[in-house]
């Protein structure tokens, strides 16, 4: 059974690159019957971002993605690095003691001299060879400098004449050759405030072992440093788990390829997708779709039930596409039944419209009667909603408390209708008795069309758009004009699911109330 684990700094909103990888880890987990756990990586306090670390487990928790160790469960806690620091000191300790790291009293100007020096001779920039300065300083004397007070970092001492190439195997990338810069980087940082935190290599390392982990699944942007990572096993006697080096996700922009960034694309964030309301399901399908491309052609019953392969991941960054999770999410939706629907929905509003959550518990009823409509019986389903914040849009006119009336005949949205034929038209359809949707039930759609073409017969409109257009001197338009007065009335819009089984839904009186502010 496989021992994974998702790492993540809190210093920002959690990317879809994070979600991506934590996918990925808690499944490779998952499907050998192992441990998927969760460990927040908070050595940087200047980078730290408050807020962070809960918004993880917003995110996780709407994901599924629920870690099976980690906060308070688990036995190899605590979880959260900057509670560790004691376990990072002593295994510090104990390699100084082994000669294996080294205090460091360079301060930063001392390493940026260094680094000018490095630079004006073209070496590359780094601490070893003649810009190691504490690397040869006696341990008596190292003593002394730390018992006087001076700050010092602790670093690792690299084998002086180590192999420049190393060789590994990665999970995806299969065996890897990678060039070792030799440096003797730091693994416990100054001391700030009396805490003395480690850097992410070392503590990572630590923790890795400690808490049991077998597959390291982690971002490509860590392969360069896998060379010392593996001298960090070496010198701690541990057993280097193995590695998955994920590519980050991608995006194109202006035809060409970058990565999906913080900073440029709000779809990058994975919180967009829970504030938006796109089920987990569909980001889920979508995501491991771009992991394993074959599970992006497959339904999503069986996608989701198909396990990745890491290995069939792409070494290179698979290309996000919104549009085409829009489309999956659409699918999604879709393909549920009413009652779950509208679960989904409320559950969604709780946490983020509490509005439109009180509509739709004052008007249950008719909110099941809306996703009844969108999926038309048994017809085709309407795809209006890829996410559950689009409902507002698509469906809000169904309920009285979300629904604009519509006030004025020259409204653009009657589509240039003079406004005299507006209020004329919606004058006659108030005043006629039996409004479409009546009593009739779906029997009842053909004598409503009917009583359509009627009216517009009277008034002078053609009764099907092509008639019009091939005399527009003898009419004033075609039925479709007059439909689209009470469609515009009733809905606000001028496309909605079918208007007689809106209407139907809403009841006469409520259709009357609506087309009364027109039919001067
Ligand atoms: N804390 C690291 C990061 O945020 C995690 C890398 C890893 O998974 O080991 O990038």
């Amino acid at each position: 059974a496989e021992v994974t684990r998702f790492a993540p700094s809190p210093t920002g909103s959690l990317h879809l690159g994070g979600l991506y990888v934590a996918a990925l880890a808690r499944e490779s987990a998952a499907v050998t019957g192992g441990v998927y756990l969760l460990r927040i990586e908070d050595t940087d306090k200047r980078r730290e971002v408050a807020g962070a670390e809960a918004e993880f487990g917003r995110v996780f928790d709407y994901f599924g993605l629920a870690p099976d160790e980690g906060g308070t469960t688990g036995a190899h806690g605590p979880y959260r690095q900057s509670e560790r620091a004691e376990i990072y000191l002593s295994h510090a300790r104990d390699l100084v003691r082994r000669e294996l790291a080294y205090p460091c009293f360079c301060s930063a100007e001392d390493l940026a001299r260094g680094a000018r020096e490095q630079q004006a001779s073209r070496s590359p920039i780094g601490y070893y060879g003649k810009w190691a300065p504490c690397r040869g300083l006696s341990v008596a004397r190292a003593d002394a400098r730390i018992a006087a007070g001076e700050p010092y970092t602790v670093r690792l001492r690299r084998p002086a004449g180590m192999p420049g190439r190393v060789r590994f195997r990665d999970r995806i990338r299969g065996s890897l050759t990678m060039l070792d810069n030799g440096n003797d980087v730091v693994l416990l940082k100054s001391a700030e405030a009396g805490v003395r935190l480690p850097t992410y290599h070392f503590a990572h390392v630590v923790d890795d072992h400690l808490m049991g982990v077998t597959l390291v699944i982690r971002g490509e942007e860590w392969i360069s440093s896998l060379p010392l990572h593996r001298q960090l096993h070496e010198a701690l006697g541990f057993r280097a788990p193995q590695y998955a080096h994920i590519a980050a996700l991608m995006k194109v922009d202006g035809g060409s390829r970058r990565k999906l960034s913080k900073r440029k694309d709000p779809e990058s964030a994975a919180s967009f997708y829970v504030a938006a309301g796109y089920p987990a399901r569909a980001v889920l399908h979508y995501l491991r779709g771009l992991a394993n491309s074959r599970l992006a052609e497959l339904p999503a019953d069986e996608a989701l039930a198909t396990p990745v392969r890491l290995a069939e991941s792409g070494l290179s960054g698979p290309l996000v596409d919104l549009a085409r999770l829009r489309s999956l999410s659409r699918d999604h939706i879709a393909s549920l039944p009413p009652r779950e629907a509208l679960d989904a929905l409320r559950t969604w509003a709780g946490g983020h419209d509490p509005e439109l959550a009180e509509v739709l518990a004052r008007h249950g009823e008719l909110a099941v009667r809306v996703f009844e409509i969108a999926r038309r019986g048994t017809g085709t389903p309407r795809k209006d909603l890829a996410c559950w914040s689009e409902f507002r849009e698509a469906y809000g006119f169904f309920f009285p408390e979300l629904h604009t009336p519509v006030r004025s005949p020259e409204d653009p949205r009657f589509g240039g209708l003079p406004a005299g034929a507006v209020a004329r038209v919606a004058a006659e359809l108030a005043a006629g008795a039996g409004l479409p949707g009546g009593a009739a039930g779906e029997a009842g759609e053909v004598p409503w069309l009917d009583r359509l073409r009627e009216l517009a017969g009277r008034l002078g409109y053609a009764p099907d758009v092509r008639t019009y257009r091939a005399e527009p001197e003898r009419y004033r338009g075609s039925v479709r004009d007059v439909a689209n007065v009470l469609r515009v009335c009733v809905t606000g819009r001028t496309r909605s699911p079918d208007l007689f089984q809106v209407t139907g839904a809403l009841g006469e009186a409520e259709v009357l109330r609506r087309l009364a502010p027109l039919a001067a």
